[in-house]
C-alpha cells in the first residue's frame, strides 16, 4: 500500500509504453527531483509477448535485446526477396526479459513508485488530473495513460478498424529447416481464403523459431484456425514432429482514429491507447521508444504536451486501411509491390514516419496506384 498519494507523473498502465516513459524519466537526473507513480494491475511476471523493432542507434533497452537480425526476407507468390538489414538490425525482445530490466533500474530509485493495482477512472482536474484505483485516489501534475479505457475507435463509421490478429508458438523441431540468420517479415505464400494472412517466422536456430500466423482482417478466428496455420506451414518445411515451447496470441487494432484528441490538459494517451501503434502494420514498440523521447524533451523545456498529431503518413495509412477495408484480399499483392520497389532501409524509414525522408511518397506510389487513387478519391468525396 502506497501512502503518498500527490505525483508529479502518475502513468496508468506498465507495459511497453508505461515503462519505457518511466525508464527514460529514470535515465534523466532532470526528473531526480520529480515523484513518479506506475500503476499496473498485472505483475508482469510473465513473458506474454515477443516485441521487434529495428533500430540503427543504441537503444535504452539494448541490455534486454535476446536476438537481433541483419537478414529479413518477404515472400508472396510474385515476389522473394531476401535483403540485408544495414544500417539497421531487426531485434527481439521477450516481454519478461524487457519487464524485469525495466523493474530493476525502476526499485533503485527512490523517487519512483511502483504500484499493482486496478486503475477504474481517470478524471482531469483544475491544474492535475486524478487516478482513481480499485484502493484509493492519487492525483498528479500530468498523467500518462496506456490503459485502452476508449473503445469508440471500434464502433465509429469515420476510420475503418482492420484487426491485425494473430496466434504464436515457439517451437523446437525434430529437424534443422530454419536460418537463423533470416526473420520472415512476411511470407503470403500461404493460402489466403480472401483475406490478407502470412506468416512471420522469427528462427533463433536451426530448430527453433517463433511462427505467428497473422490476419490483417476485420474479423478473428477460432483459436484453431491458426494454430491448423501453423502445423500446415511447419508441414510444408518437412516438419512433421516439434514440440511448442511457448505460445502468444495478439489483437492490435489498426485503425486512423485520432485517439490523441482526447489529450487534455493533464491526461496524455500513450500507447496503443494514443493511437501509437502504426495503422498499417501494428508496430508499436518502435514507435514507443520514440514518442517517449519525443515526451521527456517536452517535459524538460515545459512546452504543452503533443504524443500524436495527423501527418501526411496518417493519411497513408488512412487510405490503406480503406482498401484492405474494400478488399482485404489485397493485401498480399500491396506488401508485395511496396517490397518489391523499395529497399528496406526505405520501408523501416517509412515506417518510422520520418518526415526528413522524401522516399516516402515513393514508397506509397509503388503500390497500385488505382486503388489508392480511388481509396483517396472516396475520402474526398465523403464515400467513407
Ligand atoms: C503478442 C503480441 C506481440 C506483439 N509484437 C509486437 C512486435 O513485435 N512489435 C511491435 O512493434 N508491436 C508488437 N505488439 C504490439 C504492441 O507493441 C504491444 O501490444 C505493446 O505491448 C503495446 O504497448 P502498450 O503500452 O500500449 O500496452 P501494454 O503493453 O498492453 O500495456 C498496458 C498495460 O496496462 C495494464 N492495464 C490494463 N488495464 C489496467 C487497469 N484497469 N488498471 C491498471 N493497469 C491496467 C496492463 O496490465 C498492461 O501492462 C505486440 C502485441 C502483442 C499482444
Amino acid at each position: 500500500m502506497v501512502t503518498q498519494t500527490t505525483y508529479d507523473y502518475i502513468i496508468t498502465g506498465g507495459g511497453a509504453a508505461g515503462l519505457l516513459l518511466a525508464l527514460r524519466l529514470s535515465q534523466d537526473t532532470y526528473f531526480d527531483d520529480k515523484q513518479v507513480l506506475v500503476i499496473d494491475a498485472s505483475s508482469k511476471d510473465q513473458n506474454d509477448r515477443t516485441w521487434c523493432f529495428w533500430s540503427k542507434e543504441d537503444t535504452i533497452i539494448d541490455d534486454a535485446i535476446s536476438y537481433r537480425w541483419e537478414n529479413v526476407l518477404f515472400k508472396s507468390p510474385w515476389l522473394t526477396k531476401s535483403e540485408q538489414t544495414q544500417p539497421y538490425t531487426y531485434n527481439k525482445v521477450r516481454s519478461i526479459d524487457f519487464y524485469n530490466h525495466v523493474h530493476d533500474i525502476l526499485s533503485t530509485k527512490r523517487n519512483i513508485t511502483q504500484l499493482r493495482d486496478r486503475v477504474v477512472d481517470i478524471q482531469e482536474g483544475d491544474g492535475y488530473a486524478s487516478v482513481k484505483t480499485a484502493t484509493s485516489t492519487y492525483t498528479g501534475k500530468q498523467v500518462f495513460n496506456s490503459i485502452l479505457f476508449d473503445q469508440r475507435y471500434k464502433n465509429n463509421t469515420k476510420y475503418p478498424l482492420i484487426n491485425q490478429h494473430f496466434v504464436g508458438w515457439t517451437v523446437k523441431t525434430n529437424k534443422d529447416v530454419f536460418d537463423p540468420s533470416q526473420a520472415t517479415f512476411m511470407d503470403f505464400d500461404i493460402p489466403q481464403k480472401g483475406n490478407t494472412r502470412f506468416m512471420y517466422l522469427l528462427p533463433t536456430a536451426k530448430n527453433e523459431a517463433l511462427l505467428e500466423y497473422t490476419l490483417f482482417s476485420k474479423d478473428l478466428l477460432e483459436r484453431e484456425a491458426y494454430t491448423h496455420g501453423i502445423k500446415e506451414y511447419l508441414d510444408g518445411l518437412g516438419v512433421k514432429k516439434f514440440d511448442v515451447i511457448e505460445e502468444e496470441s495478439g489483437c492490435i487494432p489498426m485503425t486512423c482514429y485520432p485517439f490523441w484528441t482526447n489529450n487534455s490538459t493533464h491526461i496524455n494517451l500513450i500507447g496503443i491507447a494514443g493511437g501509437w501503434a502504426k495503422a498499417s502494420t501494428g508496430y508499436t514498440f518502435r514507435n514507443a521508444m520514440i514518442k517517449t523521447k519525443d515526451i521527456v524533451n517536452q517535459l524538460k523545456s515545459g512546452t504543452a504536451i503533443k504524443t500524436k498529431s495527423k501527418t501526411r503518413f496518417w493519411l497513408y495509412d488512412l487510405l490503406l486501411l480503406d482498401i484492405l477495408n474494400t478488399n482485404n484480399a489485397i493485401g498480399s499483392k500491396l506488401f508485395s509491390d511496396m517490397f518489391q520497389n523499395n529497399r528496406l532501409q526505405e520501408i523501416f524509414a517509412f515506417l518510422d514516419e520520418d518526415a526528413q525522408n522524401l522516399g516516402d511518397l515513393k514508397t506509397i506510389w509503388s503500390m497500385p496506384k488505382g486503388v489508392f487513387i480511388k481509396a483517396l478519391f472516396n475520402r474526398i468525396t465523403g464515400r467513407f
